[in-house]
């Protein structure tokens, strides 16, 4: 189970959004959608932790509980 945090620093570039509009949302900061697909999305989400001029985005993997 992977887990996504945006860490403070987002300078709302849209990027995230764009890369994979089922995860994250940007308004006044990007945010992870609730509820959204991490693993169905996982290639979008490492595309956008790449991609993130400002490397806010961390990938983390989250024991199930
Ligand atoms: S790519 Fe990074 S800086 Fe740009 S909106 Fe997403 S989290 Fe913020």
């Amino acid at each position: 189970m992977k887990k996504v945090t945006i860490e403070p620093g987002c300078i709302t570039c849209g990027l995230c959004e764009f890369v994979a509009p089922d995860v994250f949302e940007v308004t006044d900061v990007s945010r992870v959608k609730d509820g959204a697909d991490i693993e169905k999305n996982h290639d979008a989400v490492q595309e956008a932790v790449r991609s993130c001029p400002v490397q806010v985005i961390v990938c983390s993997e989250q024991k199930k509980k």
